[in-house]
């Protein structure tokens, strides 16, 4: 499938009406979302893989790699309203791709208490500043069930993040940057969208001391 085809399909997705501020529920734009899972898939991290989707909304990240021809997808996700739009945004799938799709399950609960095992993780998870550390905590489970981790994380704390990689025995191998459009739904966001700069993360297991850059 062609960018902008999974650009123009991924934005006709559902998004949440009325996304909860406290759970830092921001919808990862289509052509972001796009970008995101065909940079993850040049690197021969989607196609035929297992991916976990952690805290995965309306589906995006993981809807992308279903169309990229993961194997098979998890979507973890503990909000009903987002879980409601997800399969609803599933149904479109099945409805509209005329390709082969590989499984997919939505497991409804806590991302921090998963016993999952994957191939690849993608997450856009909570930012860290509603609920503090919620971005470790997302990043430290993603490390424990799956060998290639893609993570979006406000800019500005990439050598900590690294750090944590490093005590979980994983490298922080990549990183791409983003203008992530956040849509005013605060009072304080005066203006209609607010740009937040992001950095996208691709991290690998460490199999043993050898492989490790340091
Ligand atoms: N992946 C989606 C949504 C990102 S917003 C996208 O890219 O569009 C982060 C999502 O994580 C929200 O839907 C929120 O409800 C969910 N979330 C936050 N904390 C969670 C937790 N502890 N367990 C499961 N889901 C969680």
């Amino acid at each position: 499938m062609r960018k902008k085809q999974l650009e123009i399909f991924l934005s006709n997705l559902k998004e949440m009406e009325d996304p909860d501020m406290f759970e830092e529920q921001y919808t990862t734009p289509g052509d972001i979302a796009a970008e995101i899972v065909l940079f993850a898939y040049h690197r021969g991290d989607i196609e035929g893989k297992t991916i976990i989707d952690l805290g995965a909304g309306t589906g995006r990240l993981g809807i992308a790699s279903l169309l990229l021809g993961a194997k098979k997808v998890y979507f973890v996700e503990k909000d009903r309203r987002a879980i409601e739009i997800l399969n609803d945004n599933l149904e479109t799938l099945t409805l509209k791709s005329n390709q082969i799709l590989g499984e997919y399950e939505i497991k409804d609960g806590d991302v921090l208490n998963v016993l999952l095992r994957g191939d690849t993780i993608v997450q856009n998870p909570p930012f860290g500043t509603k609920k503090r550390n919620m971005d470790t905590k997302f990043l430290k489970k993603a490390f424990e069930i799956g060998d290639v981790v893609y993570s979006l994380h406000k800019k500005g704390n990439y050598d900590f993040i690294r750090n944590v990689a490093l005590e979980n025995n994983f490298e922080l191998v990549e990183k791409e940057s983003f203008n992530f459009p956040i849509k005013a739904m605060f009072q304080v966001h005066k203006k209609r969208k607010v740009l937040i700069e992001v950095e996208l993360y691709r991290f690998m297991r460490c199999y043993d001391g050898s492989e490790r850059r340091d």
